[in-house]
């Protein structure tokens, strides 16, 4: 039928050969010709084919329909589970592993095979024909203090489409929670999540409860902090079945030899491998660092007399409101986005990728049609405070005269570089003029959320079994909350403060950060002090705007960015790196803390073991 057509019209048989031609192209829009074809193949297939096909493609469009009919066919429902879904999903899972497979299509098919179960599910229980028995269970949560969940809820979806059953409690989960939970569930293995340095020491508290009540089952430890060597340093030495497991993709892999019959070998054979780094950590050449005293001789320095300096249009804080979601988009860094679902490449290059360049262009698709639905139907809201205070460094330390609140002198707390290199031991503080320099200076600060309302869209994903929009909305509300830090960057330079005029930069190049002045967030390696959020929140009184700080100083809603804004032309980026206990010990003075305090909350930072 399409050939004569085609032919009618190339000649020109008679006049109406156009119109039929356009007729018969309307069944082919919106997908191209080859696709069509094998669309319309595989649903003439037997249904238990086309439940394996729709499982393997992610594609979910007739997955009820199908399960339906498959489950006709069989004598009891659970034959549907145990014969097409897991044929299935063994595929995936072989796929997966052999890197043919990536985990935006993996988490699709997961999707598929849930809303198949979820359809199969009242049918199994009116039988009463039990239930399919799981390869384990396992338990997955997020630690206090922490917010961050992406990662967790890949490596569950990974798990439960190789048939394990998973646990989910959450975010920021006490200890004692999960280990009560974990009693009554009665799981075969632990996993814990998180994402700011803090959750280290959660994770270490967790082994150690799991120590003191006899636990013997084994703990997985995962997330973007998370090392093997913290792992095996600091970890294994408090509960000895302890696993770290570096991605998504090899979670699968540790589980099956944990719950396999040699699981023992392999625990000893991990064993062995963190002992033997704990031998090399223990035997390592701590690298050497400057005296405190000299490197603040080493300081950076400008010359306070000589350097301009622009006064904000305004001083205190101000809330943002007359930005829009669709504002944003054009400023998202989405190389970031990627590697959030484990596929390696820049952006835009990665979607012509040889290897996952077809996985990310569906996945980009995905996502930009998300967007427009967040912008159409409101699905989040976002916010934004910023603030621009008199500002004057004492040291590492930096005052800032809260105007909003009495004109009460706010003291930031700072660290210095001891780095033994010939280059300048840098420390925030430097890029404000000093007390003593009679200049008047000036900090900005920032908090911007884009997650109000991601997690609630998030649950309702969840309950409709669709875990793949579940993490696509919080991955978008991530990427969303950087490029509103990059846009009110933008504007604070250009207008709110204005210390530059006439900046004509392209979005690369503001992703590449080619302008003068940063925005350092505390907890970021010039300012690692996770703590130093609290002033920052108070002085933006962030919480107006419905923003939190964790215990641990997480920043809820989990889409969020605050920090710093230093306008001196030369301030740059820069590495606080390794400290010697001279800096700790003054650094714990002057914030009233204990030594052991500062020890512990810039662990990553120390160049000796406390005692
Ligand atoms: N465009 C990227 C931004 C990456 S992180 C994205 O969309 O994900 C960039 C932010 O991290 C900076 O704006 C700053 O707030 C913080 N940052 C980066 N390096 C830092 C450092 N050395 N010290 C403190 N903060 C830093």
């Amino acid at each position: 039928d399409l050939r004569q057509r085609v032919e009618d019209v190339i000649l020109n048989r008679d006049e109406n050969a156009g119109e039929r031609l356009l007729e018969l192209a309307e069944s082919f829009r919106g997908a191209n010709a080859e696709e069509t074809t094998a669309q319309e193949e595989w649903r003439g297939w037997e249904v238990k084919k086309r439940l394996e096909y729709a499982l393997v493609k992610g594609i979910n469009a007739y997955i009820v329909d199908d399960t339906e009919e498959a489950r006709h066919t069989v004598n009891r429902p659970i034959e549907v589970i145990e014969g097409p879904l897991m044929d299935g999903m063994n595929t995936v899972g072989d796929l997966f592993g052999a890197g043919k497979m990536f985990l935006p299509q993996v988490v699709k098919s997961a999707r598929v095979m849930k809303q198949s179960v979820a359809h199969l599910i009242p049918f199994i229980e009116a039988e009463k024909s039990g239930d399919v028995k799981a390869k384990g269970k396992i338990l997955m949560a997020t630690v206090k203090g922490d917010v961050h969940d992406i990662g967790k809820n890949i490596v569950g979806v990974v798990l439960q489409c190789n048939n394990y059953d998973v646990v989910d409690l959450g975010v920021m989960v006490s200890a004692e929670t999960i280990l009560q939970a974990a009693i009554k569930e009665k799981v075969d293995v632990i996993g814990l999540s998180g994402l700011i340095t803090p959750s280290l020491d959660e994770m270490v508290h967790v082994a150690s409860e799991m120590k003191r009540l006899n636990f013997n089952i084994p703990l997985l430890i995962g997330g973007a902090t998370t090392s093997k060597a913290h792992t095996a340093v600091k970890i294994e030495p408090k509960y000895n079945k302890v696993i770290y497991v570096p991605d998504a993709s090899r979670s699968v892999g540790v589980v099956s030899k944990l719950l396999s019959e040699t699981s023992n070998n392999y625990l000893e054979e991990t064993q062995e491998e963190y002992e033997k780094i704990r031998q090399r950590y223990s035997q390592r050449q701590t690298k050497p660092v400057r005296d405190f005293k000299d490197a603040r001789e080493n300081a950076w320095h400008c010359d306070w007399s000589q350097q301009s300096i622009t006064e904000p249009t305004f001083l205190g804080r101000k809330i943002i409101t007359d930005v829009s979601i669709e504002d944003l988009i054009r400023y998202i860094d989405w190389t970031p986005f990627f590697i959030t679902w484990q596929l390696a490449g820049k952006f835009p290059q990665i979607l012509k990728d040889e290897v996952v360049g077809e996985a990310a262009t569906n996945l980009y698709a995905d996502a930009q049609t998300m967007l427009q639905q967040i912008v159409a139907e409101k699905w989040l809201e976002i916010r934004a405070v910023v603030g621009f205070w008199p500002a004057r460094s004492i040291g590492e330390d930096i005052e800032i005269q809260d105007v909003d609140n009495n004109n009460e002198w706010i003291l930031l707390h700072h660290l210095r570089q001891q780095h033994l290199n010939d280059a300048k031991n840098y420390c925030l503080s430097d890029f404000i003029a000093p007390k003593d320099s009679s200049r008047k200076d000036f900090l900005g600060g920032f908090a911007v959320s884009t997650g109000f309302g991601a997690d609630e869209k998030a649950h309702e994903f969840e309950a409709q079994n669709d875990d793949y929009r579940s993490i696509l909305i919080k991955a978008l509300a991530d990427r969303l909350a950087e490029a509103y830090a990059e846009y009110l960057h933008m504007r604070v330079r250009t207008s709110l403060w204005g210390f530059v005029a006439g900046e004509q930069l392209t979005v690369e190049e503001l992703i590449k950060e080619r302008y003068q002045g940063i925005r350092p967030a505390p907890g970021y390696p010039a300012c690692p002090d996770h703590t130093e959020k609290t002033q920052l929140f108070k002085v933006l009184n962030a919480e107006k705007i419905g923003m939190k700080l964790t215990e641990h100083f997480a920043m809820w809603p989990a889409a969020a960015v605050s920090g710093w804004y230093f306008a001196h032309p030369q301030s740059k980026y820069f590495n606080v790196g390794k400290l010697g206990m001279d800096q700790i010990q003054e650094y714990a003075q002057r914030k009233g803390w204990t030594q052991e305090k500062a020890e512990q909350w810039l662990s990553p930072n120390l160049n000796y073991t406390p005692t």
